[in-house]
């Protein structure tokens, strides 16, 4: 019962075609090159529309990233504006007004003294440009074999190279090739996942004593630099313990190590900041990674914030014509920084102050959950929140993989319309910002519906009692 498509292509075409030629991200070797998936149309607000016309809560916001909504006529029209007025200038030997009036403002919302920006193209992208732009810093500085980076069992920065190689899930691992001798991990900071019979503190207090002790065993002098995103957002929503950043900050300080934060999913509002850093966390970084929400997810552009005291070292070095040979075609993209400006518009003009006052609505809304069987935990922070499932609750074991309980979930949940992330046996909830409070209760009970009629058919099928 699929509506035809745009231009007159019958729905089956275009699934047809889709299998035929397009690759999708993150597929399986079983069907790689031969997949459609399911087909959204249109997007209005908080909701988006089906191939077969059904109207769904965007519950992802697309990939976290679409903060003000679907179908903005003052972001689209300032794109279109902008495409007309200027639609690209080369960064290489010029420079563009949406550029630079994006960059002060941005700084003006970053932690003081993170007053540089370096466009990019994405959230990867811009944790391959902090990187780069590290390793570049240490070989100026004459000291080359301070290089190694430290990220977190859970963590996700990306799919280029090197960022990849960061990532701490292990199913990111198992079947691709990575810069591993690059790289140092630490355990995730998961409140929920802790050793049994150790309170958080000290769950906290073992998490900084493992950073500590890493530096010790490897030596100050090779490591580069220190990546978290605040909380963890593709990693299951992991809002870490209290004071953890903090502690884990100092210890960079301490020892000249880069901190880089990467708010890729938590800038631009998700924690009703536009960095979350400082606001939420009282940390100040030395580089901040941004995208998705940034353009609202209208645009691809990201980005990282940088303190201008890292480029007067570099300018105050014995080379001043070391090259920092890094730069994309698009970097500073004039449609894409206008588009974001406009987006900080929309930002500064009320949402970050409606995504504050509904985010705990929307926490408590979705931990109510939690007197499901099914569901192990809920967790989350400002608009972002994770719904874990476990086989039970003594255990806390997650449910075997091929239970596949956050697909059957998002399955029941389509159906009463909801789109839902779901992340093996987690589902992750992250609308636009521009949700309201009466919106968050049919979000939270079809999410609620979903997961009754998910224990029904485990029971039914005898995998779950
Ligand atoms: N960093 C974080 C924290 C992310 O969540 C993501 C994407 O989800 C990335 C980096 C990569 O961003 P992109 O997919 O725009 O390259």
């Amino acid at each position: 019962d699929e509506v035809p498509g745009p231009d007159g292509v019958s729905g089956d075409e275009i699934t047809r075609l889709a299998e035929r030629h397009l690759v999708q991200p993150w597929p399986v070797s079983g069907s790689i090159g031969a997949e459609a998936r399911g087909r959204i149309d249109a997007g209005e607000g908080i909701y988006v529309t089906d191939a077969a016309g059904r109207r769904l809560i965007d519950g992802p916001a697309g990939m976290w990233c679409v903060n003000a909504g679907h179908r903005n006529r003052e972001l689209a029209e300032v794109m279109a504006a902008q495409a007309m007025e200027l639609s690209y200038n080369s960064p290489w030997y010029t420079t563009n007004v949406p550029s630079a009036l994006l960059s002060a403002r941005l700084a003006g919302h970053a932690p003081e003294g993170v007053d540089h920006v370096f466009y990019t193209t994405g959230g990867s992208s811009a944790v391959e440009t902090a990187l780069r732009f590290m390793q570049f810093s240490n070989n100026v500085k004459g000291r080359p074999e301070k290089k190694l980076i430290v990220s977190r069992q859970g963590g996700y920065h990306g799919s280029t190279y090197l960022a990849a190689s960061l990532n701490g899930r292990p199913r990111d691992h198992d079947w691709m090739d990575s810069a591993g001798d690059l790289v140092v991990k630490l355990t995730c900071p998961d409140p929920f996942r802790r050793p049994e019979g150790t309170t958080v503190e000290a769950f906290c207090d073992f998490l900084v004593e493992e950073f500590r002790q890493m530096i010790e065993a490897r030596g100050a002098e090779r490591i580069g630099a220190f990546i978290a995103e605040p909380v963890m957002a593709s990693g299951g929503v992991i809002v870490p313990p209290d004071d953890y950043l903090k502690r884990m900050r100092k210890l960079c300080r301490d020892n000249d190590i880069l901190f880089i934060a990467d708010e890729v999913v938590t800038a631009f509002g998700r924690l009703g900041h536009v960095f979350a850093s400082q606001d939420v966390f009282g940390i100040d970084p030395d580089m901040i990674t941004f995208a998705k929400g940034v353009t609202s997810g209208y645009f691809p552009l990201g980005g990282v914030m940088i303190a201008g005291r890292l480029f007067e070292e570099l300018r105050r070095s014995n080379h001043s014509d070391a090259m920092f040979a890094h730069g994309l075609t698009y970097s500073s993209h004039p449609v894409g920084c206008a588009v974001a400006l406009k987006n900080l518009d929309i930002l500064e003009g009320g949402l970050l102050e409606h995504a504050r006052a509904v985010s705990d609505h929307f926490q408590k809304s979705l931990k109510a959950l939690e007197d499901l069987p099914l569901v192990g935990e809920v967790r989350g922070l400002g608009l972002m929140a994770c719904v874990e499932c476990v086989a039970d609750r003594v255990s806390n074991n997650p449910l075997a993989l091929d239970i596949e309980v956050g697909k059957r979930i998002d399955r029941h949940c389509q159906e009463l319309g909801l789109l839902v992330r779901p992340l093996i046996h987690m589902c992750v909830m992250s609308p636009p910002l521009t949700i309201t409070a009466a919106q968050i209760d049919d979000m939270a009970a079809i999410l609620r519906k979903g997961i009754e009629l998910t224990m029904d058919d485990l029971v039914r099928e005898g995998v779950w009692k």
